[in-house]
């Protein structure tokens, strides 16, 4: 075992380069208007070597989302990205972002004209599945509306997440949850929910929520009804948890002043998530992408 490579390496624009040759354009069109697109994916140690979860799916989003601001994007292009990029750093448990953004070339909202750039940042991480149970706050914040801004990793939409992030922490809370004029759940700044009553595993629907890919395989594995919940409902079941790639399963702690208890469900899907992430459950192998 190598462990870590010495110069770390990032993915920029088709070819490798170490992290400190590199620099980006101060008038950088996505740093100003936030014309970006992200994702963020976890690779794992598994038996086998490291492999990636649900690799696929993840360029699958980030294409519809760069096909949205005008650019062109290769998923398997992509793919070979994260690859290489995991395999110079010698990583095995990653986090990984890809990133798609116009660059320089003046001050005005069209796109047109701007270089099309591309990068692949990995970052060795420590699994934290079912860590700290996180607090959480309710969002004086909306989510940004589907049809205002489509729930797709842009980079400028995440000034919402931001902007809850900074009112929960201030608020004493973890987490921020984003609730509709109508009094229905959409998710947490980074993560999607889900609700279990009476050993019953619900799946929280919205159409401003991201389409999460770690919700997706919760809800495979699981069976889990889905469907749209009121945060009345959120608070009345017997457990809550958040669920995303960089999260992977939270049990939720609190949501205002309502506790849960010792979240049994949440922890015993949390266990199953880990041993489907590393390969040793039988709907693994059609998710894992080996390095
Ligand atoms: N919602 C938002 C707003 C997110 O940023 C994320 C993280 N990508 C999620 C939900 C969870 O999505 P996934 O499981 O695909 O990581």
């Amino acid at each position: 075992d190598a462990g870590p490579a010495a110069r770390p390496q990032l993915w920029f624009d088709g070819a490798l380069a170490d992290v400190e040759t590199l620099q980006a354009d101060l008038t950088t069109h996505a740093m100003h208007y936030g014309s970006g697109v992200f994702e963020g994916i976890r690779a794992y140690a598994t038996a086998d070597g490291a492999a990636v979860f649900r690799l696929p799916e993840h360029m699958e989003r980030m294409r519809r989302g760069a096909v949205l601001l005008g650019m062109d994007f290769d998923v398997d292009a992509a793919i070979e990205a994260v690859l290489a990029t995991l395999r110079a750093n010698r990583h095995r448990d990653a986090y990984i972002r890809p990133l798609a953004w116009f660059g320089a070339g003046g001050f005005g909202l069209d796109v047109e004209g701007h270089p099309q750039h591309m990068m692949v940042s990995t970052t060795a991480t420590r699994v934290h599945l079912c860590g700290a149970r996180a607090t959480v706050g309710v969002s004086s914040w909306r989510r940004n509306p589907a049809d205002s801004l489509p729930p797709l990793k842009l980079c400028g939409a995440y000034v919402n997440s931001i902007l809850a992030k900074r009112e929960s922490k201030a608020r004493g809370f973890d987490e921020a949850l984003f609730v509709d004029r109508d009094g229905y759940v959409v998710e947490c700044t980074g993560a999607n929910l889900f609700a279990v009553s009476g050993g019953r595993v619900t799946a929280v629907e919205h159409r401003d929520a991201l389409p999460g890919i770690t919700r997706d395989t919760l809800i495979a594995l699981t069976g889990a009804e889905v469907r749209p919940l009121t945060l009345e409902e959120l608070l009345a079941a017997d457990e809550v948890f958040a669920c995303g790639t960089a999260a992977e399963l939270a049990p939720i702690a609190r949501i205002e002043d309502r506790g849960y208890g010792d979240n049994p469900v949440s922890r015993e899907l949390a266990a199953l998530y880990g041993r489907v992430i590393r390969g040793h459950e039988s709907a693994s192998a059609a998710w894992l992408t080996p390095v």
